[in-house]
């Protein structure tokens, strides 16, 4: 079976720079070369599993965010990884004693990358221990959850980011400028396309208990978030149909595809579909009256490649997660405000939304969304 990852990446092509904002530019130029003297975000990894992996990667480039521990329930890995990225052992914790980063002064955030259920505690046990977050979406399982971790973050006085490598893409950037600036015009309709064949019967991805749900939380979560951030509002409705295939694979609980459509204030529709049945579902395409864009693939790990009315996109590849890390240090240690945001109520509002699909697959009704 084909993985996510194997299929986002067979997507890619290369494309050249042209265009890119000066923001970005200082972020995507950082490797071990270019001189930097400013703060930098020393992070813990808590999961090494295949996207903590992919995150520890990126961050050897980063400049303004290091990797200085890492907390794991497998000694082994953390042998690993202490020899590959020099991590001390002082910096090592497992599932029950990473409480302890508390007196730690070396360490001032932990990422978050472990199955979506099991966010909200690890996130809320480490904001009482007085360490920045950074968590993977989709931030926790339910809207209450969420909103927990976001309560908890702000009793304990630590940012909580949630892990949006996209708001930092510069193709993705260039249209939501384009659509600020009015270049398309007032927008009508966006297309949101996301999903891959999922393999394993028994990862965790299909455990309900430790994923929250199916495609939804995985993948489909990308459109949901992408149909605000292209089209600029938030729904105000959302209609639902579910389809299932194969219960055996996708038992109670566990969605494979669903269809689902927006309503937004301006007048907007939205069309979009998560699934796990599917490949070569990695597409964004908005309308508007006075010109299109479309992301094509739309949120793998990249090339990303677009086009819209005007011509083809050309701001350069960036690593996204290199980017996200170093733009998370400037929000964290800087106080610096993301083109769109990526704080835990952003997280809250993709799963209020994801609570409301759901209820309109079950009921057939047409649900009010309030964010
Ligand atoms: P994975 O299965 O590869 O890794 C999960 C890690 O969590 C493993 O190291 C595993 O040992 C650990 N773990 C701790 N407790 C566990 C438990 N009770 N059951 C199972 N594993 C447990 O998964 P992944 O692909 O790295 O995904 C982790 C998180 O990252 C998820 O929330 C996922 O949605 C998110 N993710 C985000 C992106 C992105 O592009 N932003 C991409 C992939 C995954």
């Amino acid at each position: 079976m084909q993985s996510r990852r194997d299929f986002l990446q067979k997507l890619t092509g290369s494309v050249i720079a042209l265009q890119i904002s000066p923001a970005i530019i200082a972020a995507s130029c950082s490797n071990a070369t270019s001189y930097y003297d400013g703060p930098v975000l020393r992070v813990a990894i808590m999961g090494l599993g295949s996207y903590g992996t992919r995150v520890a990667e990126a961050m050897k480039d980063c400049k303004k965010a290091k990797l200085v521990g890492v907390i794991s329930g497998t000694p082994s890995k953390i042998k690993d990884w202490q020899a590959k990225y020099n991590i001390p052992e002082k910096n090592c914790y497992n599932y029950e004693t990473f409480d302890q980063v508390k007196s730690n002064p070396d360490i001032d955030a932990v990422y978050v990358i472990t199955p979506n259920a099991l966010h909200h505690d690890q996130v809320i046990r480490v904001a009482k221990a007085g360490k920045h977050v950074i968590c993977e979406k989709p931030m926790s399982i339910n809207a209450k959850d969420g909103q927990e971790m976001v309560d908890a973050c702000k009793k304990a006085n630590v940012k909580l980011l949630v892990g949006y490598r996209m708001h930092f893409e510069p193709k993705t950037l260039e249209i939501i400028r384009m659509r600020k600036a009015g270049e398309l015009g007032k927008v009508l309709f966006f297309q949101g396309l996301c999903g891959f064949t999922i393999g394993d019967p028994k990862q965790w991805r299909l455990n309900k208990q430790l994923a929250g749900g199916g495609a939804m939380m995985d993948i489909g979560i990308y459109a949901i978030n992408g149909a605000r951030y292209m089209v600029g509002e938030e729904p105000i409705w959302v209609t639902a149909q579910e389809t299932k295939t194969n219960p055996e694979k996708f038992k109670e609980g566990v969605d494979e595809t669903i269809q689902f459509q927006f309503g937004f204030p301006g007048g907007a529709v939205a069309s979009c579909l998560s699934t796990y049945s599917m490949n070569n579902l990695d597409r964004f395409f908005l309308d508007a009256e006075k010109g299109y864009a479309e992301l094509y693939p739309s949120t793998g790990y990249g090339p990303i490649q677009g086009r819209t009315s005007k011509g083809e996109l050309t701001q350069p590849h960036v690593t996204h997660q290199t980017v996200q890390m170093d733009e998370m240090a400037g929000i964290i240690l800087e106080g610096k405000q993301p083109p769109v945001p990526v704080d835990g109520e952003e997280g809250v509002k993709d799963l209020k939304i994801i609570d409301a699909i759901f209820l309109a697959a079950k009921t057939g009704q047409k649900v009010d969304i309030k964010l």
